[in-house]
């Protein structure tokens, strides 16, 4: 059989750890046999962005804005234990954290459900998709030790004019403080993504946050994102999808009693949380999507979850791994689709979906890795290692693209 040729450049990032040697091997035995395709490569491997001076990063960002898809394996991101062991120059920032700024994107993240695993919430029959707005907030926030007795204050110098201040704390003795920041422009197009994403699959969409204290900054959001519904109105409306603004408080105990099939768009750190908890009671991290949406049109695909560091360190010593493949796998699909819908090249699409088909029926047929043994019934006889389950799907991708053709 020939390849398939896929139009326009992929941008892909690599990236550490489990999640390296995984992505490798997904290329080599998935991806590269079947693919005629242009990839763009970025080393985001924490090495290789400390030789750069983490230029690299910025580089697959804007590649990304320039060809309009990118994959993306997990990446390290440095603290001091990481300075030391990788012997870098500093603790770089997030890499998903540079490139979510650079396209002022919005994550959506949603579980890969498969037919023989119930998720831990007994009403959740459908994905609860997150929307984690992915910019500002404590993510780009300074702060700072007090160190001493002193006052602390919020200062605003307008460009003409004379500066507010805003009293903070009246310390008495040593503290924490923290200054953070969104923009309207950001915060609308968070609303925005929300709505097409809502549209596009369908599905009513939440927003939570805590206007009730933060009376300004929460508020904000609030108000902001009910003016970009509203302009909207008339295509919700259509569509059938339903907008409710809860306190994020409520949303999360609604959240546990509900049947699913909604998008819960997030403030930064609510999304940060709030997906790995759905991500654990839908089964595993290893069984989570996410992509970042930008509101001028560009995608960035990846897993959920980190590098898997503990399961690294295993390889290493030479023992064997069974660390899931699939939410890394799923990037790759996802950003076929997108690449495909956007090319207009439904073979290419019809890949994705096959290689999505081969790694469900693997599952569904009892071949798992072992985050997924204590989730699956009826439980396998035995867990498949990382290479053994990547051979499983690559011998049933085999098999499904004989069959299409
Ligand atoms: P992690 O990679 O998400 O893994 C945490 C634990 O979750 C693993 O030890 C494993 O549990 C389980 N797990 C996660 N993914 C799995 C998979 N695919 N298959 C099987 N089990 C899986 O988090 P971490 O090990 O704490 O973090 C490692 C690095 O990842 C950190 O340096 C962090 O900065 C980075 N990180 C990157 C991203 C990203 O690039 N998107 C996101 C989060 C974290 P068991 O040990 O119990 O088997
Ligand atoms: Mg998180």
């Amino acid at each position: 059989m020939s390849k398939i040729r896929v139009k326009k450049p992929l941008v892909e990032m690599d990236g550490d750890e489990m999640t390296r040697i995984i992505w490798a091997k997904i290329k080599e035995t998935l991806i590269l046999p079947y693919l005629d395709i242009d990839l763009r490569y970025f080393d985001l491997g924490v090495v290789h962005r400390d030789a750069t001076d983490d230029k690299v990063t910025v580089e697959a960002a804007e590649a990304i804005k320039e060809f309009g898809v990118g994959v993306k394996c997990a990446t390290i991101t440095p603290d001091q234990d990481r300075v030391q062991e990788y012997k870098l120059k500093k603790a770089w920032a997030s890499p998903n954290g540079t490139i979510r700024s650079i396209l002022d994107g919005t994550v959506f993240r949603k579980p890969i459900m498969v037919k023989n695993i119930t998720p831990a919430v007994s009403s959740w029959k459908l994905p609860i998709v997150i929307g984690r707005h992915a910019y500002g907030d404590i993510y780009k926030a300074v702060d700072f030790v007090v160190p001493g007795a002193g006052k602390t204050e919020l200062v605003y110098t307008p460009a003409e004019g004379e500066p507010v201040r805003v009293p903070i704390h009246n310390f008495q003795g040593g503290g924490v403080v923290m200054g953070m920041y969104n923009t309207d422009a950001s915060i609308r197009s968070f609303a925005k993504a929300c709505i097409t994403f809502a549209l596009s699959e369908k599905i009513d969409l939440w927003f939570g946050a805590k206007d009730t204290i933060s009376k300004r900054y929460h508020a904000r959001f609030k108000d902001l994102f009910a003016a970009e519904i509203e302009a909207r109105q008339a295509d919700l409306d259509k569509a059938g999808v339903n907008y409710r603004y809860l306190l994020i408080d409520d949303a999360v105990a609604q959240v546990m009693k509900h049947p699913g099939g909604i998008l819960w768009a997030c403030m930064n750190y609510d999304g940060d949380v709030m997906s790995d908890m759905v991500a654990s009671g839908f089964g595993s991290l290893g069984m989570m999507t996410s992509v970042l949406v930008s509101p001028d049109g560009n995608f960035e695909y990846e897993a959920a979850h980190g590098t898997v560091r503990r399961h690294y360190y295993e390889h290493l010593k030479g023992n064997p791994t069974s660390t899931n493949p699939v939410a890394s796998i799923f990037a790759w699909t996802g950003a076929l689709r997108k690449r495909g819908e956007l090319d207009g090249t439904p073979d290419v699409v019809a890949f994705a979906d096959a290689l999505e088909q081969a790694v469900i029926g693997s599952i569904e047929s009892g071949h798992v890795t072992k985050d997924l043994m204590s989730l699956v019934t009826p439980r396998p006889a035995s867990h498949e290692t990382t290479e053994a389950f990547l051979a499983t799907v690559a011998s049933s991708l085999k098999t499904h693209l004989h069959c299409a053709v």
